[in-house]
């Protein structure tokens, strides 16, 4: 019965590839491949580093993942309408494709490329929380929230560090309710997080970051910062090098894999993109990736079934965040009902995001006892 089975290949487990994977595994025989032993939930990296005796539960091995399909530890290298080309030389022949392969960010927002087992991935952070417990001043570069999030991991844990942050944009969280910058600002200040926007370095530190060593560096406006560490907050890259070869589809200016209101590669009614990768609209969240991964999973379902692909996608209009400061501070905005957007209470902050940074949700996923 299982080999009469369509073989659906998942190609990245992360948010979206593990949801996808799942929902499907005892429908079809899924085979999900991913370079990494472990789905990191990246939302939890930058607590990972200031508290390493927390920071094993960022990591879920693939392997409680599925019951019935395949892991393959291994990294595509191509992909054609009728399968996946990994980079160790095998192939999978699949009737569906899924590509999730999200994006990359700076170290330690999210694990370096060749960190490639949990194991190693900690040791890096556990190497790097080393550095910063012997630094007295950082510097943050790029308020974003990944930046803002850092500082706040870290001065919950080092209540007397001096903590700076820079970013060139005039205003933090452009886009953002009014009351929920205020409330931002106000949250930083009380922290004592000295927020520079609107400025940015003459050229960047000489040590490299995460590394301990003290340097002094010059703003555009004269001013100079001695700080003993320095991290990277900015500069996200897509990962689809390995669609570059346009055998399945050719990539937007931007390296994005165009999708329908399906969320069908454009042109192909049996490859799907999701999250990061797919040229939406709407922000690069989590929350986002695993929404779209539910709209795949419908229109996959319909055509195991014999149909077509029903479900759409609809990029959401209102901007929306959670941005935890350590475990008991934060800002967020949520939408309403009616459409707009509100400030979130601070206690749904904690209770949504700050608290675990989503871990219990993924200790579902990953054991299927609790299926
Ligand atoms: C510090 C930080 C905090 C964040 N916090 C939040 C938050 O609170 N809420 C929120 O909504 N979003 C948050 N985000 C954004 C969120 O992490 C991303 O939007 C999300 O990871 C995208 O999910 P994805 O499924 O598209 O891909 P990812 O989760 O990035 O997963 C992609 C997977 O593909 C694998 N892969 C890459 N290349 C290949 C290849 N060639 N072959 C096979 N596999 C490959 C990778 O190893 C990875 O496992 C945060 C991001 C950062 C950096």
């Amino acid at each position: 019965m299982t080999e009469m089975r369509k073989v659906v290949a998942v190609v990245g487990g992360g948010y979206a590839g593990t949801l996808i994977a799942t929902e499907l595994d005892h429908e079809a025989r899924v085979v999900l491949v991913d370079p990494r032993d472990a789905f990191v939930n990246v939302a939890g990296s930058l607590r990972a580093l200031a508290r390493p005796d927390w920071a094993p539960q960022v990591f879920f091995p693939y392997r409680t993942l599925l019951e019935h399909g395949q892991v393959i530890r291994d990294r595509a290298s191509s992909v054609d309408p009728a399968g996946v080309m990994l980079a160790g030389g095998g192939r999978i022949d699949a009737d569906y494709l899924v590509l999730a392969t999200g994006s990359s960010y700076p170290y330690p927002a999210r694990p370096r490329r060749m960190a490639t087992s949990a194991a190693q991935a900690l040791s890096e952070l556990r190497a790097t929380h080393d550095q910063l417990a012997r630094a007295e001043r950082v510097l943050i570069l790029g308020a974003g929230p990944v930046g803002l999030e850092l500082a706040g991991e870290v001065r919950e844990v080092w209540a007397h560090k001096r903590l700076v942050i820079l970013d060139q944009a005039a205003e933090v969280l452009p886009g953002f309710l009014p009351e929920v910058r205020r409330a931002l600002r106000r949250q930083l200040d009380e922290l004592g997080i000295d927020l520079r926007t609107g400025t940015y370095l003459t050229s960047l530190p000489p040590t490299a970051d995460g590394t301990a060593g003290t340097f002094v560096v010059s703003t555009v406006g004269g001013e100079k910062i001695t700080a003993d560490i320095w991290f990277r907050s900015f500069g996200v890259h897509l990962n689809t090098s390995y669609l570059a070869d346009g055998n399945l589809v050719q990539l937007t200016d931007g390296a994005a894999v165009p999708v329908d209101e399906h969320l069908n590669v454009v042109g192909h009614d049996h490859a799907y993109a999701v999250g990061d990768i797919a040229d939406l609209a709407d922000a690069k969240m989590a929350s986002h990736a695993q929404t779209q991964a539910l709209v795949v999973v419908e229109n996959i379902r319909a055509q195991l079934a014999g149909g077509r692909p029903r479900s759409s996608y609809q990029p959401g209009s209102v901007p929306r965040i959670l941005l935890p400061l350590g475990t008991s501070g934060g800002v967020g905005q949520l939408p309403t009902p009616d459409g707009g957007a509100a400030a979130a209470p601070l206690a749904t902050v904690i209770q949504r995001k700050g608290a675990d940074l989503f871990t219990s949700r993924f200790v579902q996923r990953f054991d299927r006892s609790l299926a």
